[in-house]
């Protein structure tokens, strides 16, 4: 009899590196393979279940919700999504009062760079380095990597180091539509802004006339101890793109913006976007957020395992930098052998380039499941991941 691992290495087409395990269950900070054993998960599906997996909470919402009304597409007025997008207003920064509704992270930067264009009239954008907005055409073309085989993308952008306010200065002229940033850089390492950096973005972007479009995709929702990782720094972009945690897990993107924003009647769609089965999941997921505290909890566990963590450091280990349960491991070496042996001793982490572990785990993740899966990660940096 085939297995799970046969029928999707025949029948799929590969795009990530697999491990070498078939998932089937997941309740809170546990997942189960196909072979009954536990792990620790400190993956979240890449930052998505922050409420856990399926929070009955949400899996509640999404069953009513399927037997009253699964599409409803936006040329007509929807109860639930009406509800949802007046329940993200109301978690969102400073003045961003509107949401166009999206399925996944890449769509709502799509959106972010047709309506920051149509807004300005400009065509250009400037991003950083190491920073990555999704793999659509035109969030590929704000993506630092991944990018080459698929050149020529759309003109006009530039990348700027990140964390320097010099060269970001330098680079924003009178074509430029939007800056577009990740508070914390997730995919190109786990690099939080510089305290004072994305003040001087929303600066300049004032000064210059371009939008500010923040990223918080894997940053929002808790994540960094904060609703959103924005808020740490006191800043209100023009524009926000969220997705990953925003609905326990199932598919939604929403592209938030402020009322200077232009209207793009007649010129974006989507057919799913704003469905209910994905609104419903939404407001389960963010009440579930703002009754539990869980920015809070990211917050005092991220210390938790900071204070552990930097106590016993392996000597593999270059640097530790984190905000909230959003943490990043440099090590002097690969990580992906480490990525295995963690595996292989019962918790589940991601890499944010060649040489950084990920940990994002949902942010429900019990005291004791967090402690083990530190001092699982120590044991394993200390040894040699082969043997
Ligand atoms: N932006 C950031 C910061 C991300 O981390 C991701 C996904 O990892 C994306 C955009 C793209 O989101 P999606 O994979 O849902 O298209």
């Amino acid at each position: 009899m085939s297995t799970p691992r046969d029928t999707e290495s025949r029948y799929g087409f590969e795009v990530y590196p697999k491990r070498d395990l078939v998932i089937v269950r997941g309740e809170g900070a546990t997942l189960w393979d196909d072979r009954g054993r536990a792990y620790i998960d400190c993956t979240a599906g890449i930052g998505v279940a922050n409420v856990g997996h399926s929070n009955p909470e949400v899996v509640a919402a999404v069953e009513r919700q399927a037997r009253e009304l699964i599409t409803c597409p936006g040329i007509f007025y929807n109860d639930v999504r009406a509800r949802a997008m007046e329940k993200l207003a109301g978690v969102a920064p400073d003045g961003l009062t509107r949401a166009f509704l999206s399925n996944s992270g890449t769509e709502a930067m799509e959106a972010a760079i047709k309506f920051a264009r149509l807004t300005t009239g400009r065509n250009g954008f400037v991003s950083a380095m190491r920073g990555f907005h999704g793999r659509t055409l035109g969030a590929l073309s704000a993506t630092f990597r991944y990018r080459d085989e698929f050149e020529p993308l759309i003109q006009g952008h530039r990348f700027v180091p990140f964390n320097n306010p010099a060269k970001l200065e330098a680079a924003v002229d009178d074509s430029i539509a939007g800056v577009i940033l990740e508070p914390v850089q997730g995919e190109g390492g786990v690099r939080p802004t510089d305290p004072d950096y994305l003040k001087a973005a929303r600066a300049l972007c004032d000064d210059r006339g371009a939008l500010l479009i923040l990223d918080e995709i894997q940053t929002g929702f808790g994540r960094t101890g904060r609703m959103f990782a924005c808020q740490t720094h006191g800043v209100a972009p023009d524009i926000m793109t969220v997705a990953k945690g925003i609905a326990g897990g199932v598919p939604m993107g929403a592209t938030l913006v402020s009322e200077r924003i232009t209207s793009a009647a007649g010129k974006h769609g989507s057919t799913f976007g704003g469905n209910p089965l994905a609104c419903a999941a939404a407001i389960a997921s963010i009440d579930y957020i703002m009754e539990h505290d869980l920015p809070g909890r990211a917050a005092r566990l991220g210390s938790v395992f900071a204070d552990r963590f930097r106590h016993r450091m392996p000597d593999t280990v270059r640097e530790c930098r984190q905000l909230g349960l959003m943490i990043g491991i440099e090590l002097k070496t690969k990580a992906r052998p480490f990525l295995e042996a963690l595996m292989r001793a019962g918790v589940l982490a991601l890499p944010a380039g060649p040489t950084v572990i990920r940990l994002l785990p949902p942010l429900v993740i019990g005291e004791e499941d967090l402690v083990t899966a530190c001092d699982t990660l120590i044991d394993v940096l200390g040894q040699d991941p082969s043997a």
